[in-house]
């Protein structure tokens, strides 16, 4: 599933591929992508004529804005846009086409059809779901160590499910938060509340530096990120821990164990991120 960080690149490349084109007409192929109006004709009504001013992004959200509209985009599990010249073939799982004036389109295929999309007029997608509960940006300037620790610190909840929580902090998907855990040596079964001041500032670091490193990465390799048929989809960033099962821990070597914490595939080193401090017995003699 799409994290921060591949949203973040998919909005940059919308950003440079689609802004500025007035959209001719819509087509709606699969009604259950829309949440907002469910009526695809509506939908496609209200959308004709707009002009895409710019591509902006809340969590995991894409805000599409058009001179007076909002579209509210979620990718869910496989969700992808794509930019095509209108003659170009429509490629199987095409479930939304946004025809622009200038003869090219905006495709969303979507083979699980999981994702979602809703309209809103301006202003008005902040004050309603799915956009009303998200918490902070991980890096907006208003996400400060203080802020992280006045959010979660006294939750005596698992520290993983809380990160993963888009309420507290969005942004953050399973793939983020363990490497996040791992860079900041935390077990993802410890409590919020069992974490020191200096835990938190560690995982506050790991957070920021985890996403920033993969924005860069997403967004230095935009150009290479669409495909030949212009299709943004997940780019691969170098991870430390998920998905390195039984391979040796960067930092210690030992082999990297994988569990399931809160119902989610869990990647951790159990050397690295202890679950309780060891406390070496004194012999007596
Ligand atoms: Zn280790």
């Amino acid at each position: 599933m799409p994290e921060l960080p591949e949203v973040e690149t998919v909005r940059r490349t919308l950003n440079q591929l689609v802004a500025g084109k007035t959209i001719e007409s819509v087509t709606v192929t699969l009604p259950r992508i829309l949440q907002r109006p469910k009526e695809p004709s509506e939908f496609a009504d209200m959308l004709a004529g707009r002009t895409l001013q710019s591509v902006e992004r809340r969590g995991k959200f894409l805000r599409i804005l058009f001179d007076g509209l909002v579209l509210v985009s979620h990718l869910r599990m496989e969700g992808r846009y794509g930019v095509y010249e209108k003659d170009e073939p429509v490629e199987l799982h095409t479930h939304v086409i946004f025809h622009f004036r200038d003869g090219t389109e905006l495709r969303y295929k979507d083979v699980r059809q999981f994702g979602t999309m809703h309209l809103f007029k301006s202003g008005e997608e902040l004050l309603l779901p799915p956009l009303n509960k998200l918490g902070i940006e991980p890096l907006e300037e208003s996400f400060t160590l203080k802020t992280f620790m006045k959010v979660l610190s006294n939750r005596t909840t698992k520290i993983k499910p809380l990160l993963l929580n888009q309420e507290y902090i969005v942004g953050l998907g399973n793939i983020y938060v363990d490497e996040a855990l791992f860079t900041a040596g935390i077990h993802p079964e410890r409590t919020a509340d069992t974490l020191k001041r200096s835990d938190w500032k560690r995982l506050y670091e790991a957070v920021r530096t985890t996403l920033t490193r993969a924005v860069e990465a997403g967004g230095s390799s935009i150009k290479s990120y669409v495909n030949g048929q212009g299709e943004m989809g997940m780019f691969q960033h170098e991870l430390l821990i998920y998905g390195r099962k039984n391979e040796p821990c960067s930092k210690c070597g030992q082999f990297i164990e994988k569990t399931v914490v809160g119902g989610r595939g869990t990647h951790i080193c159990t050397k690295c991120q202890p679950l309780r401090k060891i406390r070496t017995l004194k012999l007596q003699s």
